[in-house]
């Protein structure tokens, strides 16, 4: 079809990029202008010690909802923050606003010692030179331990395993905050690639666990593995997606040490989530 005559023939490759470049900048434009008018937020899930059922920590999840009502996906914006760079800068807001948040909840009494407040950190900002005081500052400014902070990393982070990731890794944990790796699963480790890594936690990959009810013997078989794998290398184990008692009752029985899922609670705005914490562990207390 295009010949490479006039000057006004485009390739078919070169629309679909232009169309591709176009809806991105798009959205880049929409998503500044969102952030400065506040429709970016952050809400938090709770996370359940499977041991006693009361809430041990939370996961800090972006969320953005236009002024339309209209809520758009993590899934579908962060990787465009990442594509753009804008990660660094909502990145960097969503630990501040986590950590002002958990210091919230420590001040209405509604925490157990040792709790903690996760946060999803991109690869893209383990690479960043001013990372880890950011994440220092946050701790000194709202007066919190190291270890409240957890930060959540996917295999891909790791993947490179660049010099410098590995340090900003090693300076986290120097500092006290703990590591965890999420989406275990579905990444693409080899065994021996995940015995060194430098984390204190696996989040097993909902895709594994929400499923629990259909599950046959070699799902149940690959979730029972996943469990004994982390802790044979001494790593605790999050179980994210559960959303039925079975599943609840399964992974207790596996020693699985945490539980996330919808069976529990749904992410929620930092109100609702006072309420949750208060609710759930004013009970269990007796
Ligand atoms: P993730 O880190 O694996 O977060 C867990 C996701 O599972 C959340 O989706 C949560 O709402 C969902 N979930 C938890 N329990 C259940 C359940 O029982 N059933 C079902 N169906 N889903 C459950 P969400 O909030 O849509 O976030 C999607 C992803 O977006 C996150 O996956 C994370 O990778 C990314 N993300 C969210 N917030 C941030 C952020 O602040 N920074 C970065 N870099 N990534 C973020
Ligand atoms: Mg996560
Ligand atoms: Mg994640
Ligand atoms: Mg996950």
């Amino acid at each position: 079809a295009c010949k490479h005559k006039g000057g006004d023939c485009i390739s078919f490759f070169d629309q679909e990029l232009g169309i591709r470049v176009n809806r991105r900048n798009q959205m880049l434009k929409n998503m500044r202008l969102a952030f400065r008018t506040g429709e970016f937020t952050v809400h938090y899930q709770p996370i359940i010690d499977a041991n006693t059922d009361r809430v041990k920590g939370y996961e800090a999840l972006l969320r953005w909802t236009t002024r339309k009502g209209e809520t758009i996906s993590p899934a579908e914006f962060v990787p465009i923050m990442e594509e753009t760079g804008m990660i660094h800068m909502i990145g960097a807001w969503v630990i501040q606003q986590a950590g002002r948040d958990f210091n919230q909840l420590r001040r209405a009494g509604a925490l157990d010692q040792h709790c903690w407040m996760s946060v999803n950190i991109s690869p893209m900002q383990l690479q960043d030179p001013g990372f880890v005081n950011r994440v220092a500052n946050v701790v000194a400014e709202q007066k919190l331990l190291p270890g409240n902070i957890h930060l959540e990393i996917t295999e891909s982070s790791l993947i490179e395993k660049t010099q410098f990731t590995m340090q900003t890794l090693g300076a986290l944990r120097s500092l006290g905050c703990h590591l965890s790796l999420d989406d275990f699963g579905v990444g693409y480790s080899s065994m021996n690639y995940l015995k060194e890594l430098p984390v204190d936690t696996l989040k097993i990959d909902q895709s594994f666990v929400r499923s629990f009810n259909d599950a046959n013997e070699s799902d149940l078989a690959i979730l029972r593995a996943m469990i004994s794998l982390a802790h044979n290398l001494g790593k605790a184990v999050v179980a994210e997606g559960v959303e039925t008692i079975e599943a609840a009752t399964f992974l207790k029985q596996k020693r699985c040490e945490y539980l996330q899922g919808f069976l529990y609670a749904k992410p929620m705005a930092l109100q609702q989530l006072l309420d949750f914490t208060l609710k759930t562990n004013q009970v269990k207390c007796g």
